[in-house]
């Protein structure tokens, strides 16, 4: 029970934006509670590919050597797939990212939720927050939280972080208004295999059609196929989903096709059905959204992780500062550009000269990103001209 107890902030969705958020703002001097009404290291419904940016991320923040220590393979390589061309792309090292990596999340949020213990947060699983607190003058002031076993409690904090994923509670309660609402959603299934060698990240393009295989731990690689959402609709059994998900790889590309066919995955195949994205203002009175709670965007450009980590930072820094406005600036400035490609990606109506455009795109928005990341804090200044 916590009945009585007052923080700076409250944070709500304990997985890479919270925990992440809340490590910072911890290491920084705040008095932070976290809760999530999930459990302790659990799965979630995602792909694991990290950009440059949250690489780099987790490189600043001392987190990677956890990440490498876990067998994480390190993906040197890119390799885009347009129909029958193949281009690779090797990982440039700089400012300390000479690989990516693709962590499972049972591994990445449980680091992320151990750092932010070890930097003096509170870390509270099966909590839920299940209403907002206000002043007398509107402001949020805390939450109404429910523990497992089902007592209810109000917590006191000057924020409180929506960190609670695209269908953020802490959004709806404080009546965070949608600011851009994008067209396109792909559906994803995707699945865990052994056994592949394929070095790096591969990315598969045809009109319709998106797939990719991402080496993660465990000598697995995680295989995905994206499509528009209503040619899922025809598969409700999971023995129907693999019997799609071996023609689709085969329609991505042949041989990818043959090279999963004979290979039995990990448990049955995962299914995203699909969500348009979508961003909401930043913050409010008393409240704040980040990751997938304030900015979500389609999977198919792998971006959302390193998103959310590039906010955790922003939105830490504003609190401790207290100009929240300076969070909602640059998350949205740099946000924008990549929803709106990520948007045109998603609509799978592009031709094959059409997606390479779209992909450069893409890369000119991550490398602002990660210009912008080198610049939070002084002590990064001198990395920041080997990106320039
Ligand atoms: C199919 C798919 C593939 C993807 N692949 C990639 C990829 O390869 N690379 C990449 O970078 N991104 C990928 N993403 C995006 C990525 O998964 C998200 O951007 C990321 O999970 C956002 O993290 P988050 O911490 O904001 O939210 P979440 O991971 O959604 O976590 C929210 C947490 O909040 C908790 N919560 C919710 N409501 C409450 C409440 N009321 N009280 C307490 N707790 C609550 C939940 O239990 C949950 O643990 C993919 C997404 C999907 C759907």
């Amino acid at each position: 029970m916590f009945a009585d107890e007052a923080y700076d902030a409250l944070v709500v969705g304990a997985r890479c934006a919270g925990a992440a958020t809340a490590m910072l703002m911890a290491r920084q001097g705040m008095r932070v509670l976290v809760i999530d009404r999930g459990g302790y290291g659990t799965d979630t419904i995602s792909t694991h590919a990290l950009m440059r940016g949250g690489v780099l991320q987790l490189h600043r923040w001392g987190i990677l050597p956890r990440i490498q220590e876990a067998d994480t393979p390190s993906v040197k390589t890119t390799t885009f797939h347009y129909a029958d061309e193949a281009i690779t792309v090797a990982i440039k090292p700089s400012n300390g990212v000479s690989a990516l990596y693709a962590p499972r999340r049972t591994l990445l949020d449980r680091t992320l939720v151990d750092a932010a213990v070890s930097a003096g947060a509170v870390v509270r699983h099966g909590h839920t927050l299940i209403n907002l607190t206000h002043r007398s003058d509107g402001r949020v002031c805390g939450g109404t939280v429910l523990d497992g076993d089902r007592n209810i409690s109000q917590v006191q904090a000057d924020v409180v972080v929506g960190a609670d994923g695209s269908g953020s509670s802490v959004a709806r309660l404080a009546g965070a208004e949608t600011l851009v609402q994008a067209r396109h959603t792909t559906a994803v299934l995707f699945g865990y295999f052994p056994g592949i060698e394929l070095p790096g990240y591969h990315w598969w393009f045809r009109p319709g059609i998106g797939a990719g295989a991402i080496p993660t731990n465990c000598a697995r690689h995680c295989v995905f196929v994206a499509i528009a959402p209503e040619r899922l609709r025809n598969c409700p059994s999971q023995h129907d989903r693999l019997a799609l998900f071996t023609e689709l790889l085969r329609q991505a590309d042949p041989a990818l096709g043959e090279l999963v066919a004979g290979i039995e995955p990990d448990g049955p195949l995962r299914v995203f059905g699909g969500r348009c994205g979508f961003l909401r203002q930043a913050h409010g009175p008393g409240w704040a959204l980040v990751g997938d709670a304030g900015y979500f965007k389609d999977p198919l450009t792998a971006h959302g992780i390193t998103d959310a980590l590039r906010d955790a930072e922003l939105l830490a820094d504003a609190v401790v500062d207290g100009v929240m406005a300076k969070y909602a600036a640059a998350r949205d400035d740099l946000s924008r550009p990549l929803f709106e490609v990520t948007d045109a990606i998603a609509g799978l109506n592009w031709g094959l000269e059409q997606i390479k455009v779209l992909h450069q795109a893409l890369n000119e928005s991550m490398k602002r990103e990660v210009v912008h990341l080198l610049t939070l804090g002084d002590a990064h200044a001198a990395m920041r001209e080997e990106v320039l």
